[in-house]
């Protein structure tokens, strides 16, 4: 099959599957879609090596969908739409997105879906469950909740997704996930997509998956769209770095990835102090902090969103430009997910590392994994060495280890503040330049690419269909 050639109707979905596609601008299938979807239209169990940003949702929601079609109807008794496909993820906000997903694809078919989470009252998800719904995207917690509640039922599943499965194990679902996957009936399809294959994810594929192709789509490839640059910088200028980053090449929409809760909202504080409209996302905050976040850096009042991974995990950010690791992470698969945020369908975008000289160990995991060396790029002003630490922080230096943890550095500073400005440029107020700094645009990016400020998400299209 010529790649190029290949379309939608020609993987064999339906009429008004295409047309959905159509209005939402999908021309051609993604590989992962291209290899995926006739497989699962015939009914097969599918392992999927995919990461976010390769359209393993619409890979796995359309075959699911199609398979469908003959039960969907618009009929107003419950016992007329049992739940047939069951989604699950490991966070809420991957969860939405994957319902947002399914709304858009099933816009001319009468199938029902609904998503349920924790973080928010049982009671608003129970009217909704008891109406009926087909496809139900669910993370393990709440759906465990539903099913000790008996609000709803799982012995007419006939489809099963484990979306980001490595990212459920990493998040202890794994007891959730046998709990569920035993009270589902034998018969049914399972697809399961992992970015990674760790030894326990095999075994739970081996436990839940029946003679599964596997499929392998860019594993530990970065998109080819992004351009990835690393500056090298000690660990105690990293805020002013970013911050004469963002003013100085007036950067908007910039996802900042850290290592810590703590440093994360540190540094959207220290960000909004520079007058950098910043927000952070973790692990600690509400679902409604967490989609207010989400919701104004999507309409472009907050310019940069600053998240740990776990809270990034899910979030649909189409051709997102900007992307930078202020902390790098640990584990160089996150660095692919990360950067994956970027570049999107084919977008131009930008991953920026900043990187500490105890940090070049991961770096160098990261190259061995992606299969090419990123070239540093020093930023004038911001050279790594030890006498460009601004002379307030004159103790000595910490071992460091100790020093490299993104909240020391933050948590000692305000004690050091009596000295009226740390920093001139990272203090002085934001003026958008004329012309970028030729000294801060560094060799790696693209010479001819406008920078892409525009708001370019994805927005839901919400279906009458649903009963929702
Ligand atoms: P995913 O990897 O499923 O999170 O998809 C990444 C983004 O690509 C989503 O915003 C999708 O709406 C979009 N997308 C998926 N498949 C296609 C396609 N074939 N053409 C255009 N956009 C797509």
């Amino acid at each position: 099959m010529d790649n190029a050639l290949t379309t939608f109707a020609e993987l064999g979905l339906a009429p008004d599957i295409l047309r959905a596609l159509d209005e939402m601008g999908y021309v051609t299938p993604t590989p992962i879609q291209e290899q995926v979807i006739p497989l699962a239209l015939q009914g097969g169990d599918i392992l999927g090596a995919a990461q976010t940003g390769t359209g393993k949702t619409a890979a796995f929601a359309l075959p699911l969908i199609q398979r469908l079609l003959p039960f969907a109807n618009n009929g107003t008794s419950p016992a007329k739409h049992p739940i047939r496909a069951l989604i699950l993820t490991p966070t809420r906000e991957l969860a939405i997105q994957v319902e947002e997903a399914v709304q858009a694809y099933t816009k001319h078919v009468p199938l029902r879906s609904l998503v349920v989470y924790g973080g928010v009252n049982i009671n608003t998800q129970i009217p909704i469950l008891k109406t009926g719904v087909e496809i139900l995207v669910a993370t393990p917690g709440r759906l465990l909740d539903h099913v000790q509640n008996k609000t709803l039922m799982l012995n007419q599943v006939n489809t099963l997704v484990l979306d980001e499965a490595d990212r459920m194990l990493d998040m202890g679902f794994m007891p959730d996930l046998k709990r569920i996957v035993a009270l589902l009936p034998t018969q049914r399809v399972n697809m399961m997509f992992s970015a990674t294959f760790p030894e326990e994810i095999r075994k739970l594929a081996d436990s839940i998956l029946n003679t599964p192709t596997f499929i392998e789509v860019a594993r530990n490839e970065t998109a080819v769209t992004v351009t990835q640059v690393v500056h090298p910088v000690h660990h105690e200028r990293k805020r002013q770095l970013l911050a004469h980053l963002i003013k100085s090449r007036d950067l908007r929409q910039v996802l900042v990835f850290t290592g810590t809760k703590l440093g994360c909202n540190r540094l959207a504080n220290e960000l909004n102090k520079a007058g950098i409209h910043a927000d952070a996302i973790h692990g600690d905050k509400t679902q409604q902090e967490r989609i207010k976040a989400l919701e104004a850096f999507k309409a472009g009042t907050i310019r940069v969103l600053v998240a740990t991974d776990v809270a990034a995990r899910g979030l649909d950010i189409e051709a997102l430009p900007f992307v930078v690791n202020y902390d790098l992470p640990h584990n160089a698969e996150d660095y692919v997910h990360r950067i994956g945020r970027t570049g999107r369908a084919g977008a131009f975008g930008e991953a920026i590392s900043l990187v500490s000289e105890s940090e070049t160990r991961y770096l160098r995991d990261i190259e061995k994994l992606i299969g090419s060396a990123i070239e540093p790029t020093i930023v004038p002003g911001f050279e790594p060495g030890a006498a460009d630490v601004p002379a307030y922080q004159s103790r000595p230096p910490r071992p460091e280890r100790h020093a490299e943890r993104p909240e020391r550095p933050e948590r000692s500073a305000p004690r050091a503040r009596p000295a009226p400005s740390r920093d001139a440029l990272f203090d002085a107020p934001y003026v958008a330049p004329e012309t970028p700094h030729a000294e801060s645009t560094p060799a790696l990016v693209r010479p001819t690419s406008k920078k892409q400020v525009a708001a370019l998400f994805r927005s839901p299209v919400k279906t009458d269909s649903s009963g929702q």
